[in-house]
């Protein structure tokens, strides 16, 4: 049977955006339905890092990270090559899997109030009238209300798409039990390696696993041979730190997990009356700053609190961009000097003379706080 119904906010898309947002919508006694097409939260792409800023907005939502059995982050380390060099993190950081995390937020979302439908995508996000969204179901069921978020993350809804990125990245991800030895060595830190197509963010999460995720340009991966065991081969002949630390490392997966088109360096600059973007689809940063998650809990924030104030979605998505726009150039002329082999090459001994300069670039892609939002950069 179908089962339609009238609502004051949709959200479509159950991932940290969509759950932030609905966990503080309904605690603010707003009738929300959250609409997430898998039937429950899965491994997603994603190097796993929590942010401080992230961990703040966590603990906002009472979402206790150390009881999920998040492991504390305290370094950042570079390498490139054979040559390592690692500074320490400049605030608190976490890593924990998106499994763990998407679970937590969803059930804070159900014991808000928040009716949670699963295991259905939506199709269409249509608006009907001036004061109605309509969401239609696969199956046929629709919901209503006058205002949405739109918070599917990498995934496009058919009429509110993103224009691809001509840069053609892919993205896995891997989970590694590590050797004794490379665990050891690894430690608490985040360590970003750099080869010629790409980079790549090995860290601990929960329960002795190592997560490996990377991102690659398509042209690499074609001539890696378009496999996964070829292309974690060529990773790591141009980066031999990364062979050392694979040394031994159980594949914890059958296969990773993957996805292609990433729009890098999206911002979206304009909406529609009444439908408020946030997460990925307001923003999307480069990975290896490890800032989406703080993003996208600050997206929903803010967002939920122009809601709330009355704000027009598209001032709000205008005053968002603004205060993204610096931080995102940032993030985005960093991406290409990581791509740069000159860069790649000298990047590690510079941090080996001067630690600090991890810091001094944190701070320096670190915007300060608008009236809604924004987040920090690091390198993780
Ligand atoms: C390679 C890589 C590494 C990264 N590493 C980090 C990191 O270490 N730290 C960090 O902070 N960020 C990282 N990020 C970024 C981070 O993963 C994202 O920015 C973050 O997940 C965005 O959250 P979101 O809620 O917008 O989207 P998601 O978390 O992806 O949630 C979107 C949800 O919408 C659902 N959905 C999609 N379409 C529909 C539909 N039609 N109907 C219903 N539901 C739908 C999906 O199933 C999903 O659950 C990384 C990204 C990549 C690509």
């Amino acid at each position: 049977m179908l089962q339609n119904s009238r609502n004051d906010v949709l959200i479509i898309g159950g991932g940290v955006a969509g759950s932030a947002a609905a966990i503080a919508l309904a605690r603010q006694g707003r009738g929300v339905t959250l609409m997430e097409r898998d039937s429950e939260p899965r491994h997603k792409v994603c190097g796993e890092f929590l942010s401080g800023e992230a961990l703040e907005d966590l603990d906002a939502l009472d979402i206790d990270v150390a009881s999920l059995g998040a492991v504390p982050i305290n370094y950042v380390r570079l390498a490139a090559a054979r040559n390592a060099a690692q500074a320490p993190l400049p605030f608190p950081a976490a890593s924990l899997t998106r499994k763990a995390l998407d679970t937590a937020l969803l059930a804070a979302a159900v014991k808000a109030g928040v009716r949670v439908e699963t295991g259905r995508a939506v199709q269409s996000l249509l608006r009907t009238d001036a004061n109605c969204w309509r969401a239609t179901l696969e199956g046929g069921a629709t919901h209503e209300a006058s205002t949405a978020f739109l918070a599917t993350g990498k995934h496009d809804l058919r009429g509110h798409g993103r224009p691809k990125n001509p840069q053609q990245w892919v993205a896995f991800k891997m989970y590694y039990k590590l050797s004794r030895d490379q665990t050891a060595d690894l430690g608490d830190a985040s360590e970003l390696t750099l080869y010629a197509g790409g980079y790549g963010g090995i860290q601990p999460v929960e329960n002795g696993v190592t997560n490996f995720c990377c991102v690659v340009q398509q042209r690499y991966l074609v001539e890696a041979g378009l496999r996964w065991e070829l292309l974690i081969q060529r990773m790591q002949q141009d980066c031999p730190h990364l062979a050392k630390r694979l040394t031994g490392a159980v594949p914890l997966l059958d296969k990773p997990i993957a996805i292609t088109h990433i729009p890098y360096g999206y911002m979206r600059h304009t909406t529609e009356d009444g439908l408020y973007c946030i997460g990925d689809q307001a923003a999307v940063i480069p990975s290896f700053t490890g800032d989406g998650i703080s993003i996208a809990l600050h997206t929903a924030r803010s967002a939920t609190s122009a809601y709330l104030a009355g704000e027009p979605a598209a001032a709000f998505q205008k005053n968002l961009r603004a205060a993204m726009k610096s931080q995102m150039r940032l993030a985005e002329l960093a991406a290409d000097g990581l791509n740069n082999a000159l860069a790649r090459a000298v990047l590690p001994f510079v941090l080996r003379v001067w630690p600090g300069a991890m810091r001094v670039t944190a701070s320096l892609t670190r915007v300060t706080q608008p009236a809604h939002v924004v987040p920090q950069v690091l390198a993780g």
